[in-house]
Formats: C-alpha cells, structure tokens, sequence
C-alpha cells in the first residue's frame, strides 16, 4: 500500500456528511459509505469495551464478515478475552484478529527492563500498541475506531471522518455523538455481551497493569495510567481532524 497515495487521494475526495440526528446519530451511515468507499481495504483496531460492542452490532449489519483487529499486548484482562470470545459467539462471521507485538513480555523484559509499564509507559505502548496498529493498518487505506467526543478534551473535535496524520491513514469514527448513556442505553437494547469489568467501576478498560476503577465519571479516562503524565496510549492525536 503506497501511504502516499492513499493520504493525497482522500485530501482530494469529496468528503461526504452524514445526518447526526439520524436513529443511529450517523454511525450507521457513516459505516455503510465507508465500507462501501473502502470495501476490505477497511479495518476495525477494537478495543473491545463498551463502545466497540455498540460498534460490532452496527459494523455486523453492514458487512457481517468485517476485519477486526485487536492489539494484543499480552497484558490485557483475562475478561476482555472472554469478551472477545463471547462477541466470536454472538457475531460468528466476524473476522477478528489478535495482532501480537513482536517483541514477547520476556524479550521486552530482557531488552527494556522489568515492568516497563512502570518506568516508561510511552514506550511499552509504542512497542505493544503504536507499532502494531502500524503494522495493521499498513495494508489498509482506514481503520475505525470508537471515539465519542464526550469521552475526553483530547478527542471533543473528532469527526466521522479524520485525516490520521500518525499512521497516514483515514480514521473513521461513527460514534462521535453519542453519550455514555446512549452506548449503554444501546448494549441493554440489543442484550449484547460486554466486558463484565464495566460493572466493576472500570468505565474505560485497556491493559491490567494500566487500569484501575473509577468513580469519576467527569473523565471516563481517569483510572487509565493513573499516576502518569498520560491520557492516550498513542494512537490518537488529539484533533481537530486528527
Ligand atoms: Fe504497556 Fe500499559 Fe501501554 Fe499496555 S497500556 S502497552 S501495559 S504502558
């Protein structure tokens, strides 16, 4: 994939919008132009919280076989496991992928030091994250991800579609307006699976070692890195039209 060509030719495009007070607040039609526009050169990097379940449902009624990627760090919860088991159940067609680092927890040991989480937390999400999802979206022209506005200040000028200067791709966010309470509202709806650690206190989920409950509900964010100098693990750009 030339990463050239495919970042000129979208600056170029006729980029569409879509109708933010349609049913779906314009995630459904904004995953029907993009898999339509992009066809299997589109990837979902899913996290598998709670937004990526409201994502998976609506992505299954577009294109049932979507790729979906989740960067494996080794570090995840065992119940995000379980999660992606139970969506595999629920949405069979699904092509879901675990992306490994190359570098095993051992190598990244012996090469960085013990818990690297700990004394550099950027580069163990550079190594297990940033590098993966590189590796990814490389044969792809845009991924999508569950991005809401409301999630943090960093991300409140995200747009269905987003120039992602990092990864010279487009980022495709159909969540953009919806709440928190309207993801969940979403999930008891449909009676879809999700990760039993939400009703744990754990509001946002990433790896073990990095995420603690919290009662903030100001930031959903806030038990992620805490005690850190970090709000994202590197792979958004804060925007506008990151
Ligand atoms: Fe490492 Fe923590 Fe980043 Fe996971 S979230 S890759 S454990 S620093």
């Amino acid at each position: 994939m030339n990463e050239k060509l495919v970042y000129d030719t979208w600056e170029k495009a006729d980029i569409p919008t879509f109708p933010s007070e349609s049913d779906t607040k314009g995630a459904l039609e904004t995953l029907q132009w993009a898999y339509d526009h992009y066809g299997d050169t589109l990837v979902y990097a899913c996290s598998f919280g709670i937004e990526a379940i409201v994502l998976l449902d609506l992505i299954s009624k577009v294109k049932p076989d979507a790729k979906i990627v989740f960067l494996d760090t080794n570090l995840h919860f065992k119940e995000t496991y379980e999660t992606i088991e139970k969506i595999q159940e629920r949405f069979p067609k699904l092509n879901i992928h675990l992306q490994q680092p190359a570098l095993t927890l051992e190598g990244q040991a012996e090469k960085h030091g013990e818990e690297l989480w700990k004394t550099n937390p950027n580069l163990c999400c550079e190594i297990r994250k940033v590098i993966p999802l590189r590796k990814a979206v490389e044969s792809h022209e845009a991924w999508i991800t569950g991005l809401r506005r409301e999630q943090s200040e960093s991300r409140k000028n995200t747009n269905f579609l987003n120039q992602d200067h990092k990864f010279k791709r487009i980022k495709v966010c159909p969540l953009i307006h919806w709440t928190w309470k309207e993801v969940w509202r979403y999930v008891y709806k449909h009676e879809l699976p999700y990760n039993k650690l939400h009703d744990q206190g754990y509001p946002s989920i990433g790896c073990a070692p990095c995420t603690l409950p919290t009662h903030n509900m100001e930031d959903l964010r806030a038990g992620r890195w805490s005690g850190h100098q970090k709000v994202e693990c590197g792979l958004h750009e804060s925007a506008p039209n990151s």
